[in-house]
């Protein structure tokens, strides 16, 4: 098919719904490593990772190698059938979970069921419903986590019963007007209020995500999960970490991004990165915990010979070649450049994220930090002509998410500043032009 007889056909035959980047959205043909090509054959450098999904490089080749032998040997069987690439991965994430402490894994698809299974556990192993979430989560799109989920666009459908939220620990933009660390972190220790006020006091539990990704790479202060966790158990509930974005590396140094906060979750959920591309989503929790949700469930795919196979070549890639540490190393890197970006570009009102997952916020103006929404977009379409990719978020839809690889080298994140300071200054320029005319 040409360039238009793909953009016609998807106009015509995928829900509208499925929104893409870009006024022209971008049709892509081919990625290898840390680059992307588009159907016309230009190449872009690769800093979203297919939303925080392709952790060591577009089709690896030492994860394919193993995938395509074990397509070769045994694709499906289902779950009543027991098979080794399932048991192998979850005892694999068991010995590397925080503390140890979470040693059985249930296997799904994706984030969102990931997300389900969480709860149905929380609700069997508490007996109680409620559930606190945060503002400006994002839990996934099956109508009990679009329930979960604290932003409003990315809510379809009715409100669910059972749930309530919390406000998250926005510094940028503190929902009590309040600045670290004179505040004491007064949104972890609201949650009592919240739990109090808008709940029985018998609660499941709270999810949340070490950092909120959708919203923008919201980074919590490093007090929060101890206090937010230690009121979710007083009042009898589980901790889930929604770490679908920030586990595997991601956030650097440590598995798990909930470690940075040095508490245990009963619960982590994950999905994305861990297939590397490959759909998987996985639930592992406390054993006891897994042991509550009682009855019959099943997931056809879960647990896929295939996507299990990919996933544990993912983790091996990532121990043998030092991943999680050059996570860390070129991570802080790419942050000095973007804070320097920070010094040239008044545009840029917050740089923040761990690791390699790093955000920065627009604003018109750094006093008001009113979101600059429509430089966004236009800052969007300027790093596509300079032939880099970037992410969207946040609220206000202000926010660019850095995502890539995580094994890409210093040198690549030289070429990256380059061009995102190129695209920054020609999406200024755009702007002051808007002004005068
Ligand atoms: N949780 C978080 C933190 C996510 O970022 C996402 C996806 N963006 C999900 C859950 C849902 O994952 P999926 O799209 O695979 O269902």
């Amino acid at each position: 098919m040409t360039k238009q007889e793909i953009l016609l056909a998807q106009k015509e035959f995928i829900f509208p719904a499925v929104f893409n980047y870009f006024k022209e959205p971008l049709v892509v043909s081919h990625a290898k490593d840390q680059y992307v090509w588009d159907i016309e054959g230009n190449q872009y450098l690769d800093f979203f990772g297919g939303i925080v999904t392709v952790s060591v490089g577009h089709c690896n080749e030492q994860v394919n190698a193993k995938v395509q032998a074990q397509m070769n040997k045994l694709e499906h069987v289902s779950t009543v059938f027991v098979n080794e690439p399932q048991v192998a991965l979850a005892k694999k994430l068991a010995s590397i979970t925080p503390a140890g402490a979470l040693t059985k894994s249930f296997f799904t698809n994706s984030g969102s069921e990931a997300n389900e299974t969480a709860i149905t556990a929380a609700r069997c192993f508490t007996g109680s419903t409620e559930i606190i979430a945060l503002r400006h989560s994002y839990h996934g799109r099956t109508s009990a986590t679009m329930g979960l989920t604290g932003q409003g666009a990315w809510k379809l459908g009715p409100p669910q019963p059972g749930v309530v939220h919390a406000v998250n620990a926005y510094c940028y933009r503190c929902p009590f007007g309040l600045e670290y660390p004179s505040c004491e972190v007064k949104c972890a220790q609201d949650v009592e209020q919240v739990i109090r006020t808008t709940t029985s006091g018998r609660v499941a539990g709270l999810i949340a995500e070490p950092i909120q990704g959708v919203a923008g790479f919201i980074t919590p202060p490093k007090e929060y999960f101890k206090i937010v966790t230690d009121i979710v158990r007083k009042y009898g509930g589980l901790f889930i970490a929604d770490e679908v974005q920030t586990a595997w590396g991601r956030t650097g140094s440590k598995w798990f991004g909930i470690e940075h906060w040095d508490v245990v979750p009963d619960i982590i959920t994950s999905a994305k990165g861990i297939g590397n591309g490959l759909p998987i989503g996985v639930t592992i929790a406390r054993p006891e915990v897994a042991d509550a949700m009682k009855g019959l469930t099943i997931s056809t795919f879960g647990g896929n010979p295939v996507v299990t196979t990919a996933a544990r070549a993912v983790l091996e890639y990532i121990e043998e070649n030092n991943i999680r540490q050059n996570t860390e190393e070129v991570g802080s890197y790419l942050m000095n450049g973007l804070l320097d970006l920070k010094e040239k570009h008044r545009l840029i009102g917050d740089v923040r994220g761990k690791g390699l997952l790093l955000a920065l916020e627009l604003v018109e103006d750094r006093r008001t930090k009113a979101p600059a929404t429509a430089a966004t977009l236009q800052l969007m379409e300027c790093a596509r002509e300079n032939r880099v990719m970037v992410g969207r978020g946040g609220l206000y839809g202000n926010v660019i998410r850095i995502s890539p690889p995580m094994n890409i080298s210093r040198a690549d994140v030289d070429e990256f500043l380059l061009r995102l300071g190129a695209s920054l200054t020609a999406c200024e320029a755009a702007m002051f032009a808007g002004a005068r005319a």
